[in-house]
């Protein structure tokens, strides 16, 4: 596994003083999961270029005994391409260079120098696009080149693995963190458990970089593993502003379409033309556009009272106590912690008594009758029933449709056709990690449709997002009315 670092800087070999490896010698280091090499095929005042070479023995890895390192294959491409290994390598030969440190050259660690970093092989599972889209946005000039699976047999196609080279004017200590970041994001069998530390590690070296990028959620999604939670966490602190920005952007789509009239009720205008209506869209995150579509239906739904189940941090609750015509909302939720950040964003504790009273945050299970998830006029599951493991379905249906019954239930979920959209997503995976199923249109319909008929209900179904005419929308919802014949027999 090889890592070339170069500069035409002059003088060039300067390099070796930024990473503290002198161009004269070969210097080897030993490592935990096996050995590393750095050395300087070139080393002139035009040219300067230093080798990071690993040579890692899977024989040891696969008996190590120690259990912070996981490998039960001897036979993987660990010792060939670019991976997490790399990363403990950079940190532990180049450690000083990567803090952005030196003591002979100070003036030139805050310098931007042209430098060239070329990986031999790095794989990429959403190919040359995914790569580009990692580092074009951080100012790198992009060459790559794609290895064939065997090159004897070209008819077996193309191979996930790249030549990479990056070129730009930066400083080097920029350079090594973006790669520290980079290449285990491409790489998805990490070697090493991936806990609260590593989103530490994330933030840290993500500092000042990250929050711009535009795929940071897939990024920290990577990196830390399709470990939902701690995604979440990580993006929560790193785009804390960018959330707010999202909601601001939001405020702004809302003004777009919809005309505040002086007592204070809306009234609906067309949007002045499909580009605009477009590009509208476009500024709206999937979420918001699921959100705003259930508004919508509980706002044309006539209700008083709304239930909000599984109502997480509270985005929708914020939305429903904007509209007056909302007397009592009820937010459930399952997790403490999201019910705290609902508090947090609906600023509860200050909130004028009158305003408090229409609020009410449960702490519960959806799969559990609760008494005072009756009387409502209508509920929300946005993004909840796909978090519930299938044997519990039959229990939140009877909790919903049975029990609280209400006359009208919005339920959003993920559309699994979109999925083969989504480029970091591999083939059969779940969206996110508490996923215990994602299903198809006709699994939704298929079991929504049942559910009506015995439960009284009408039940109609629309995509949410932009929709692909072969694998449909992103989301998609499912609107439960009850049927009117029912409501008048038993009043
Ligand atoms: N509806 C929110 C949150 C969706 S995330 C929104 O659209 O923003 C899914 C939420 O369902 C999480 O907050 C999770 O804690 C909650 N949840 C999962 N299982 C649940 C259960 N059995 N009962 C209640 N809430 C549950």
């Amino acid at each position: 596994m090889l890592l070339t670092i170069s500069t035409t800087h002059q003088p060039a070999t300067d390099l070796g003083y930024l990473l503290h490896k002198n161009p004269a010698r070969l210097q080897s280091f030993t490592l935990n999961f096996g050995q590393a090499h750095v050395f300087y095929p070139e080393a002139s005042a035009e040219r300067c270029t230093a080798a990071l070479l690993l040579d890692i023995n899977t024989v040891d890895l696969v008996r190590s005994k120690d259990s912070s390192i996981s490998m039960d294959q001897y036979v993987n491409d660990r010792p060939y391409v670019a991976s997490s290994f790399m990363s403990v390598a950079l940190a532990d030969v180049f450690g000083t260079a990567l803090n952005g440190r030196c003591k002979q050259r100070p003036e030139l660690v805050t310098t931007a120098i042209p430098l060239e970093a070329k990986i031999a092989a790095i794989p990429s599972r959403g190919g040359e696009e995914w790569l580009r889209k990692l580092f074009e946005p951080l100012g790198y000039q992009v060459e790559i080149i794609q290895h064939s699976l065997d090159e004897e047999h070209p008819e077996w196609g193309a191979s996930p693995y790249f030549t990479l080279t990056l070129k730009a004017n930066c400083r080097l200590s920029e350079l090594l963190t973006h790669l520290y970041v980079l290449i285990p994001v491409l790489d998805n069998a990490k070697h090493y458990w991936i806990g609260n530390d590593e989103v530490e590690k994330l933030l840290k070296r993500g500092s000042g970089w990250l929050q711009g990028h535009p795929e940071r959620r897939n990024i920290a999604y990577n990196y830390l593993r399709h470990k939902h939670n701690l995604t979440r966490d990580a993006l929560e602190r790193l785009v804390a502003e960018e959330v707010l920005a999202e909601e601001e952007s939001a405020a702004t789509i809302e003004a777009d379409g919809v005309d505040v009239t002086a007592s204070g009720s809306t009234v609906e205008v067309e949007p002045i033309t499909a580009e605009a209506a477009q590009a509208a869209e476009k500024r709206t995150s999937l979420h918001e556009q699921r959100l705003l579509a259930a508004l919508d239906i509980l706002k044309q739904s006539g209700a008083r009272r709304v239930l909000d189940l599984g109502c997480g941090e509270g985005r929708l609750l914020k939305k429903l106590l904007q509209e007056k015509s909302f007397e009592h909302i009820l937010g459930l939720d399952v997790s403490y912690k999201a019910l705290e950040l609902a508090q947090k964003r609906l600023h509860m504790e200050r909130m004028a008594p009158r305003q408090r009273e229409r609020i009410t945050l449960l702490h519960g299970a959806l799969t559990y009758r609760d008494k005072r998830l009756e009387g409502y006029d209508a509920a929300a599951v946005i993004e909840v029933i796909e978090h519930l493991d299938p044997a519990r379905l039959s229990a939140f249906e009877r909790v919903l449709f049975e029990f609280a019954h209400p006359d009208t239930v919005v339920i959003t979920t993920p559309n699994a056709e979109y999925n083969v959209k989504y480029e970091t997503l591999e083939a059969g995976k779940f969206r996110h990690q508490d996923h215990r199923f994602e299903w198809t249109r006709t699994q939704f319909q298929d079991w929504a449709r049942p559910l009506a008929e015995r439960s009284g209900y009408q039940v109609d179904f629309s995509p949410i997002g932009t929709e692909d005419a072969e694998v449909g929308a992103p989301s998609q919802m499912a609107v439960f009315a009850r049927s009117s014949a029912t409501i008048e027999s038993e009043v």
